[in-house]
């Protein structure tokens, strides 16, 4: 199996698109953009390693898109895409792969066939790019008035990933320096490098404009169509203590809660309701109470670790819906904080999450203050 390296192209400024960030870094989803383009490349069996070119300049927008991802030091581009290339290409040449695929970061949903057929076509010629028949009739225009039919008869669309065989795509790039090339596949035809048509989808399509976005966004959600419930339930007794843990937030209280971890019992309720709605068990299968480093340990990493498994899924959290049911503390005046805290462990946005709280009409044992009970219901999207 030739070594492979996909080389993500992020360097533009994307002052076309007219939002206040390059569209590469904007959310589409729940993750940005260019976290969706390297996940494609990176979850991939035959790609062996990502390396992304950005904008020297986007350094803090780059680790916001990409944070939780495992990516080497990116690149520094240049001043046209051309030049962002050849940074790459240069960057990867002191430990060259066999092969290359460079791909746009603003195309965040090719599909692993395409990445597949790209890198196979390889095997027969030294550069090759995903592509798409024109189906439509073109005109040519001329002041809003069409001047001529053209023949579409052979015409393709270039979109990425375009792979190459390394050293070939690396002397090319070094001799087309300066000559202004719009695609890789050009600077492999200008070193008359034979290029292979490999036919892709149409949802591979370059998110351009706030339309595009739209559109980005109802294919990956159409994608997320396995809606599941999932519900969680925990109880931890009161002990000697002056505060209580509840969905990440200190309360001040006469007591403590009892447990193994620090008794984040919204937590604990919460992190079983996501568990339940993958499948996975539940939060003792995951941390058992009989390991002792779990001991007195913040419960927030359990529900992060729950997140995470989502994550390994491809899919997200929709909403999740705590009730913590005792007579004191009161959770009023602590709802705000324990809705930002949830909603930043969880990574979405604060109104996909919801605090309640009731009391039990000092019936039964939270009436009776012995305790704290948590129930908690998560909707979790997954791939079919
Ligand atoms: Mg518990």
């Amino acid at each position: 199996m030739p070594s492979c390296v996909a080389l993500i192209v992020a360097g533009g400024c994307g002052a076309r698109f007219g939002a206040e960030r390059p569209k590469q870094y904007l959310d589409l989803a729940g993750r940005s953009v260019l976290h969706r383009s390297v996940s494609a490349f990176l979850d991939h069996p035959d790609v062996s390693g990502v390396r992304v070119v950005i904008h020297p300049d986007m350094r803090d927008l780059y680790e916001e898109a990409v944070a939780g991802l495992d990516l080497p030091e990116p690149v520094a581009g240049g001043a046209q895409r051309q030049d962002s290339v050849r940074n790459g290409l240069e960057a990867l040449a002191g430990d060259p792969p066999d092969l290359v695929l460079i791909h746009d970061a603003a195309r965040p949903l090719v599909d692993a066939g395409t990445i597949s057929a790209v890198i196979a076509a390889l095997a027969d010629h030294p550069a090759a790019l995903a592509a798409v028949p024109v189906a439509d009739t073109l005109k040519r225009g001329e002041h809003g008035v069409v001047s001529g039919t053209v023949d579409r008869n052979g015409l393709w669309r270039a979109l990425t990933p375009q792979g190459f065989r390394f050293q070939d795509i690396l002397a090319a790039h070094r001799a087309a320096a300066g000559l202004a090339l719009t695609d890789d596949a050009a600077v492999a035809e200008h070193a008359g490098l034979p290029v292979a048509l490999v036919r892709t989808n149409e949802e591979n399509f370059k998110v351009t404009t706030p339309e595009d976005l739209d559109r980005a966004e109802r294919i990956v959600m159409s994608r997320l169509g396995d809606v599941r419930v999932g519900q969680g339930f925990d109880v931890h007794r009161f002990a000697e203590g002056d505060h209580v843990m509840l969905c990440g937030v200190a309360v001040p209280h006469d007591a403590r809660l009892e447990g193994h971890s620090d008794a984040d019992v919204a937590l604990h309720a919460l992190t079983d309701a996501i568990f339940g709605a993958i499948g996975d068990g539940d939060i003792g299968s995951h941390f058992p109470p009989s390991e002792a480093k779990w001991k007195g340990m913040d419960s927030v990493v359990f529900l992060r670790h729950a997140v995470e498994c989502v994550a390994a899924r491809g899919g997200m959290l929709a909403h999740v819906d705590v009730t913590i049911i005792c007579e004191r503390p009161k959770i009023g005046p602590h709802r705000e904080a324990m809705v930002a805290r949830l909603a930043e462990v969880l990574g979405i946005d604060p109104s996909r999450v919801s605090v309640k709280a009731t009391t039990t009409e000092k019936l039964g044992f939270t009436g009776r203050r012995e305790g704290i009970a948590a129930q908690a219901v998560a909707t979790v999207r997954l791939p079919w």
